[in-house]
């Protein structure tokens, strides 16, 4: 090895690099610097032959060595952005990026299924304020004064007197029927506040859907009829449900009713804790009382009322066994729903 060889050998390596640089598109530009300019790049690699030379020739070789280095990193820095990207090769073979579009959430889901289900019964849809008043939240649905639903410990008071986050839908029946004469059937999706503790089956917010049926000649059995019709709708035609009797200020009598577990199908599995049973909500005939509140005649018409826990078909429709989930935005637990209803 001689100096004019070694001159030469850095010559090549310019000419490749400029060429190499100049052609590379922007991905492929860090792998160049490293196959040149790296620590075991072709310049690293060159200037350990300058040890064979001479001594007198080394000096000069070494001047060699770095003017091409500065050489080659002057092509990098040269690359400006819109020359990158005029260098750019693309792939037109590659597949085509994929539009990230917003899904539906499971709770919206499910309100959405639920609500063309009732649609398709005679029900239209009502909504009222998440900022309730006592009257309307308890007093107008014959909820005593010392019933324990209104202890500061359940409901969020707010500072101005005589408000509250509603804890149920409820309200909403009462402001339906001041507004409209019966005969009526209404349900009433929307969301709920309650100060409960957080675990898997409770948050402080969630969401109700309450339905009321108002008209001549109103029954239990016209209450129930509505109910098994819906459960075997939304979770299957196999499932059945169970009465039992409850106590409710607003309704007389009162119901909780329970839908048969449609994952295990009544033998008990994780999502009904081993029991064959999601607890739904609760339903009755709607007391007197409250039709006196609204100046519904109490003689000409009864009606029965139910609210139900849509959090709880969901996790029961999804397999889900933390409500935690459905409140978190964990967009690796959201973008396994479908949103077959596209935007809502
Ligand atoms: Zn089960």
């Amino acid at each position: 090895m001689n100096i004019d060889e070694l001159e030469k050998l850095f010559k090549d390596i310019l000419q490749n690099a400029q060429r190499a640089v100049s052609e590379a598109s922007q991905n492929e530009l860090n792998d160049l610097r490293t196959k040149f300019l790296g620590r075991k790049g072709e310049i690293a690699q060159s200037m350990k032959l300058l040890g064979k030379l001479s001594q007198e020739d080394r000096p000069k070789a070494g001047k060699i060595a770095n003017q091409t280095k500065a050489k080659i990193e002057s092509f990098f820095r040269a690359m400006k952005p819109e020359q990158k990207l005029l260098h750019t090769k693309n792939d037109y073979t590659l597949p085509g990026r994929k539009n990230i579009s917003g899904g539906s959430h499971p709770i919206r889901l499910v309100m959405r299924e639920i609500i063309d289900i009732f649609y398709g019964m005679g029900f239209s849809v009502a909504s009222g304020p998440e900022i309730e008043t006592e009257y309307y939240n308890f007093d107008a649905l014959n909820t005593p004064a010392d019933h324990p639903a209104r202890d500061i410990q359940d409901t969020f008071y707010l500072p101005k007197d005589g408000y509250l986050l509603r804890t149920q839908t409820s309200p909403v029946q009462i402001r339906v029927m001041e507004s409209q004469k019966p005969p009526l059937r209404v349900i009433v999706p929307g969301k709920c506040y309650r100060k409960d503790a957080i675990d898997p089956t409770h948050y402080y917010t969630f969401s109700q859907c309450e339905g009321l049926y108002v008209d001549k000649d109103v029954n239990l059995a016209d209450l129930m009829g509505v109910l098994t019709a819906f459960a075997k709708k939304i979770l299957g035609e196999n499932v059945k449900v169970r009465f039992r009797p409850h106590y409710f200020p607003f309704t007389e009598p009162s119901l909780e009713y329970d839908f048969s577990c449609p994952v295990c199908n009544g033998k008990g599995c994780r999502i009904c804790k081993g029991t064959g049973w999601i607890e739904i909500s609760g339903a009755g005939m709607v007391d007197p009382k409250v039709f006196e509140n609204v100046g519904y005649d109490t003689d000409k018409y009864q009606g029965f009322a139910w609210g139900m826990g849509i959090e709880r078909i969901a996790m029961v429709k999804y397999g889900i066994d933390d409500i935690r989930l459905l409140y978190e935005n964990d967009l690796a637990f959201l973008e396994q729903f479908p949103h077959p209803f596209g935007c809502f």
